[in-house]
């Protein structure tokens, strides 16, 4: 890993996010944890290069703000696969997932903790460089030990029960104390509150007052299947987003995931009180939930980012593809020219930052920002000719053509964890192989009819 020296990555295609949303060839330059200045080529600069410099070569490479992803349960990744063909009505409550409680018994400590290595791995690689972790059962694991090996930055949303399963709460002050050490090791705690089908006024009242005293975030799985809002239209007489407006529980802090049932009133609430959206399309589409207002969330400057959910309802962490469902699904719902290129990757990007209250340094390849920025390499016979003059088509190509394999570098504030396709932090073919073992001796005899 390079440390302490500058970071120049030459004459590179690059697509800014910045507010002209300039793409053209610069030379980037990183000093430390942060972009220190972006050279457009030919523009007449020379830089002065040091002997110490790092030098990353620009060429057949497009270089992207470091992508967000907004919503992941990464510690249940050794299951990927095992949700196939159920709602997650039926996952939750008649299906094979069900019966084997989410697989509690197949994913001890040890096979969570790979699990979360795994996706932050498969993360990483592909051009991510922050990830909103929603774990199933965090406490006994190592916060925020999966995030420090891999170097990827994030947030975790932490629960208020040991396991969602039992529903026995962990003591406040360990709660407590979870969350301060990561905010102290530069993570973002975020407080989980309660899907719909356990809303209730005490225990909203209680999570509400707990994100504020950490002045953080709080995460509910909101509107996300017509069976979550039929049990509150059921309970309160209104749709949620109504039902948390109404009781004051809609504001600024506020992530709501998924949001596929909102209405256009509905939308202008969420708007007005300043909550926020982490949309998750192919999850969305794979589990059968539906599709989300994205465009109608956009239109109207709401705070809204996208996240890929986990292994039982996508089952993969590319980012890229993700972006493409967005377009997809956008597209076939409200018309072809409903989304463009650019919105997709702003909702990967500086539209996620702004959820997570990061656009000031992150979500832009600018200078000041911190240097999070992925490297595609595009010398491939699926994305070549990328082209960009009078006429250009990077971002279509970043948005339909380009996979997550395709990033071949990745810097996470100013660190090269990246390089070439090869990770610098974690012993990966370790992980794999480990990762496959446990796979085999905890899932493959398992009895499907059991
Ligand atoms: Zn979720």
């Amino acid at each position: 890993m390079v440390k302490n020296k500058r970071v120049i990555i030459e004459n590179v295609l690059t697509v800014t996010m910045n507010e002209k949303n300039e793409i053209d060839e610069f030379t980037i330059i990183i000093e430390g944890e942060k972009i220190s200045s972006l050279y457009k080529t030919g523009a007449g600069h020379t830089i002065k290069k040091k002997k110490n410099d790092y030098i990353i070569e620009g060429k057949h490479r497009i270089a992207i703000p470091g992508l967000f992803n907004g919503h992941v349960h990464s510690d249940i990744t050794l299951a990927r696969g095992l949700g196939d063909g159920l709602t997650l009505y039926e996952q939750d409550n008649d299906s094979f997932v069900s019966r084997k409680k989410w697989f509690r018994n197949e994913l001890d400590r040890e096979a969570r903790y790979h699990s979360k290595l795994l996706q932050y791995v498969e993360a990483i690689k592909g051009g991510t460089t922050f990830l909103c972790d929603v774990p199933f059962w965090h406490y006994g694991d190592d916060l925020p030990g999966p995030f420090k090996r891999t170097g990827i930055k994030g947030a975790v949303v932490l629960d208020y029960r040991k396991d969602f399963l039992s529903g026995v709460e962990v003591e406040k002050e360990a709660y407590y104390d979870t969350a301060i050490n990561l905010k102290e090791n530069g993570y973002i705690p975020i407080v989980e509150g309660p899907a719909e089908e356990t809303y209730d006024i005490k225990l909203l009242e209680k999570l509400m007052r707990r994100a504020e005293e950490l002045d953080t975030f709080i995460q509910m799985h909101l509107a996300e299947t017509t069976w979550r809002v039929k049990i509150i239209e059921k309970r309160f007489g209104k749709r949620p987003v109504m039902f948390l407006n109404d009781e004051g529980f809609l504001n600024r802090r506020v992530i709501g995931s998924h949001g596929v049932y909102l209405n256009d009133e509905e939308i202008g609430i969420i708007k007005d009180t300043g909550a926020r959206i982490i949309n998750c399309p192919t999850a969305e589409m794979k589990i059968s939930d539906g599709i989300a207002p994205v465009v109608k969330l956009l239109r109207q400057s709401v705070p809204t980012g996208i996240g890929t959910d986990g292994a039982l309802w996508n089952d993969s962490a590319d980012m890229f593809s993700e972006m493409k469902s967005l377009m997809l699904l956008q597209r076939v719902t409200y018309g072809a020219s409903s989304i463009d290129a650019y919105s997709c990757l702003y909702s990967a990007t500086l539209g996620s930052a702004r959820v997570f209250g990061l656009d000031h340094e992150l979500g832009s390849i600018e200078t000041g920002k911190r240097a999070c920025i992925a490297l595609i390499d595009f010398n491939k016979p699926h994305l070549v000719p990328v082209y960009n003059g009078k006429m250009s088509n990077v971002l279509q190509t970043i948005i339909s053509c380009v996979r997550a394999s395709d990033v071949d570098t990745v810097l996470v504030d100013g660190k090269i964890i990246v390089e070439r396709g090869r990770l610098n932090t974690v012993d990966e073919n370790e992980l794999l192989h480990k990762c496959q073992e446990m796979g085999i001796n905890r899932f493959r005899d398992l009895d499907f009819n059991a």
